[in-house]
């Protein structure tokens, strides 16, 4: 079976799947062509922090475990006319060797391409070494969606002990490691009065010292030794704090005082003293502390066989790492081998008239078909 790249980006492009709305529909298309290939298919389903029903797949083409596995997510960040776009962010335009909409680089474009790469094969091609194909909800809301499949789906058991590509655009160099992501958010509570009465209780008295404390691991996480990984540019994250009261007039004591910090760990740094500390200064001060889907980042070693075979088939030399996440952050809790690698270049990505070039594209579709003739046909 033969599919063509540009027609089944256009066709994934024509669903809006901001993340904030469903992705239902964009994965049933994804799902239908999948099973037309011959892909056996598990849905899992789940709805969103805000009611919205979300649909994650994982697909199987021929038998046994291992083998390869293709990852994408097929939720999208907004896009909106009076940003800027030159035309409907739906409706992919093609002008001068390039595909224009939202998400044709981030990442449907690169989903389109591994879905063109497996129709070149039946299930009986694939009797010792499975294809996995995985398309997740919400990457760009904290990765929920793979924390779904991480978690319940029994394909990716399956293909756990196998090679992983997650197929964000890299413009097809390969990506060995990624920071993680850590988020806080710490809520003190206060009373408003006029400030005229002196009944009030400001809620930023109660922060001012705990945001002293996070000034200090700021200043520890950029300092320090241990937070620094120099495989990285660059080799420190911050420890990034926000302040926020919500406060609409200054006679008014503020009632509420948010810090939100964001930090990008190293992979294999293990932050929990950090979010220790912090939670014991938050207690101290009786303040409320939430943490967010700590995620570790994602780490292969650069003379690990999935590199060094990545390597081989993309005809590089170097492996390098990237400053940003992916679904590897859940990922990577169940599998070892996995790489970042994908057409496209992520610096067009949540841009407005984002773009791809379709070279890269069916150049994407070349790297996967090698792909999967040497892991799951050679068995190599
Ligand atoms: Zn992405």
């Amino acid at each position: 079976m033969k599919l063509d790249v540009v027609k089944l980006t256009k066709e994934l492009v024509s669903y809006n799947s901001e993340s904030l709305t469903t992705n239902v529909p964009v994965t049933e298309h994804v799902a239908r062509v999948m099973k037309s290939i011959g892909f056996q298919i598990e849905r899992l389903a789940y709805d969103d922090v805000n009611g919205v029903p979300k649909l994650c797949i994982v697909g199987k083409l021929g038998k046994g475990r291992g083998g390869l596995t293709l990852m994408s997510h097929d939720d999208v960040v907004p896009a909106k006319m009076e940003q800027g776009w030159t035309a409907d962010p739906y409706k992919v335009r093609t002008a001068g060797g390039k595909l224009y909409g939202r998400g044709v680089c981030d990442m449907k474009g690169p989903l389109a391409a591994t879905l063109c790469a497996a129709a070149a094969y039946k299930a009986k091609d694939l009797d010792s070494a499975p294809l996995f194909i995985v398309v997740t909800a919400d990457e760009e809301i904290q990765a929920r969606g793979a924390w779904e499949v991480t978690k319940r789906s029994k394909l990716l058991q399956e293909a756990a002990g196998g090679y992983g590509l997650i197929c964000e655009p890299t413009r097809l160099k390969v990506v060995y490691a990624h920071k993680g992501s850590l988020g806080l958010r710490v809520t003190a509570r206060g009373r408003a009065a006029h400030t005229s009465t002196l009944k009030g209780t400001n809620a930023n008295l109660a922060m001012i010292p705990f945001l002293a404390e996070m000034a200090k691991i700021n200043d520890l996480v950029l300092t320090s030794k241990r937070y620094r990984n120099e495989e990285f540019n660059p080799p420190h994250s911050e420890w990034s704090i926000g302040i926020n009261d919500g406060n609409v007039a200054t006679n008014i004591s503020p009632v509420n005082s948010v810090c939100t910090v964001n930090h990008r760990p190293m992979p294999g740094i293990d932050v929990a003293p950090l979010v220790e500390r912090a939670r014991k200064k938050a207690r101290e001060l009786g303040l409320k502390f939430e943490v967010f889907r700590p995620g570790n980042g994602l780490y292969t070693a650069p003379d690990a066989p999935i590199v060094q075979t990545a390597l081989k088939l993309t005809g590089t030399r170097q492996a390098s790492t990237v400053p940003y996440g992916t679904d590897g952050l859940a990922f990577t809790t169940k599998m070892k081998s996995l790489v970042v690698l994908g057409p496209g270049n992520i610096a067009q990505a949540h841009t407005v008239d984002e773009w791809v070039e379709i070279d890269q594209l069916k150049k994407g579709v070349e790297l996967y078909t090698r792909f999967i003739d040497h892991v799951c046909v050679q068995g190599l």
